[in-house]
């Protein structure tokens, strides 16, 4: 009805339909208000509603127990790369499991704060699996153990968490978050940039348990950075992004319609497996990933050779479906199945690989 291609990109990303016809639908007048979002005071009483809300049916949808905070912030995940170390290294010491690109990203800025011990790495198969971590190494005096649970880029999911000692375990789940159920006990901190699997680009959501928020951080630390900051004023220091706040308490609300989070990991097994079956039984195409690591959320995959690859995301491109050009570092192609993803939209690209193979 409204023209809209399958697009399969890895983020920002598709959105569910009926959340953007609401968003729609109120662009102008929001309930009655007589303004819409955009416009209005984060002081005021309706927007104080909107953030409320989205808070409450997060924390339905996840079971986050009541001694976790929910924090909206801005800066996207990549701040807290930064904000993690300066906020959580007491003794200076973390250790992180690197498995591709993002955990990368993460270690380099934590060793501006400290020392990191990389316990595991997948870097020896180009980051092709997740390594088994029931037995590393965690030194008494470390801070906290960090994951990036789903590799956006690579394709990898962690299905088993790591040994963490009895130390808080921090997962980065930009790329998974609300894709499954989540034991939230099991984390000290889990955190997401939005425009993956939720909503506009610009802003995190951080789940933090309360023992981590600290007052006594080193004074230059900037007050913005400080999750106590966020915390205290219920995520409204300054201006937050209050637009990414509403359409993601829109998800949230949908994702509730729909079942859950028990719903949605059902839906998306089903439609990842519609992919991955295609991958094994093509002659032509493979998967990138060993199969116990395997993304629901992102599959990456290749012809084997690059101008095949650039032809095959010529062809998609040319029946309708977008972005499937996987990234520089992996090459070959990246189908993300996010949450917003139909199973038609699978289906038929699956069909139009098929026909690409046969020819
Ligand atoms: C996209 C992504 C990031 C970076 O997100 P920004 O919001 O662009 O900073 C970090 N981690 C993972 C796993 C991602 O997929």
């Amino acid at each position: 009805m409204y023209d809209r291609t399958f697009n399969f990109s890895a983020g920002p990303a598709t959105m569910p339909v009926p959340v953007l016809e609401e968003v729609r639908d109120e662009v102008l007048n929001y309930r009655g208000s007589g303004m819409g979002v955009m416009e209005m005071s984060h002081r005021s009483k309706v927007y104080q509603t909107i953030i409320d809300e989205a808070e409450q049916d997060l924390r339905d949808l996840m079971g986050i127990p009541d001694n976790y905070k929910v924090l909206f912030i801005q800066g996207g995940a990549t701040l807290q790369f930064a904000m993690i170390p300066m906020n959580l290294m007491k003794n200076g010491k973390a250790v992180y499991v690197e498995t591709g690109a993002w955990s990368k990203k993460a270690i380099s800025e934590a060793k501006k704060y400290g020392e990191v011990i990389v316990a595991a790495s997948s870097k020896d198969k180009n980051y092709s699996y997740i390594p088994d971590c029931s037995a590393i190494d965690v030194p008494e005096d470390a801070d906290y153990v960090y994951i990036c649970e789903n590799e956006t880029i690579h394709g990898t999911t962690w299905q088993t968490l790591p040994k963490t000692n009895g130390k808080p375990l921090v997962s980065d789940q930009s790329s998974m978050f609300l894709s499954k159920p989540c034991n939230v006990s099991d984390y000290a901190m889990i955190y997401a940039g939005v425009q993956k699997n939720v909503g506009p680009a610009g802003m995190v959501v951080v789940i933090i348990r309360e023992d981590l928020i600290r007052d006594d951080l080193d004074e230059k630390v900037p007050t913005y950075l400080s999750y106590k900051t966020h915390a205290d004023a219920g995520s409204m220091y300054n201006t937050p992004n209050c637009w990414a706040i509403y359409v993601c308490g829109k998800v949230f609300k949908y994702l509730k319609s729909l079942g859950g989070l028990a719903a949605m990991e059902k839906i998306n097994i089903e439609k990842a497996k519609v992919l991955y079956d295609f991958l094994d039984s093509s002659k032509l195409f493979s998967g990138t990933v060993e199969k116990g690591s395997r993304s629901l959320m992102n599959i990456p995959f290749v012809t084997g050779d690059k101008d095949v690859d650039a032809d095959v995301v010529a062809y998609t491109k040319a029946a309708g479906f977008e972005n499937l050009k996987g990234h520089k570092s992996v090459g070959g192609l990246r189908a993300s199945t996010y949450n917003a993803m139909p199973i038609e939209g699978v289906y038929a690209l699956v069909d139009c690989l098929k026909k690409y193979e046969a020819k």
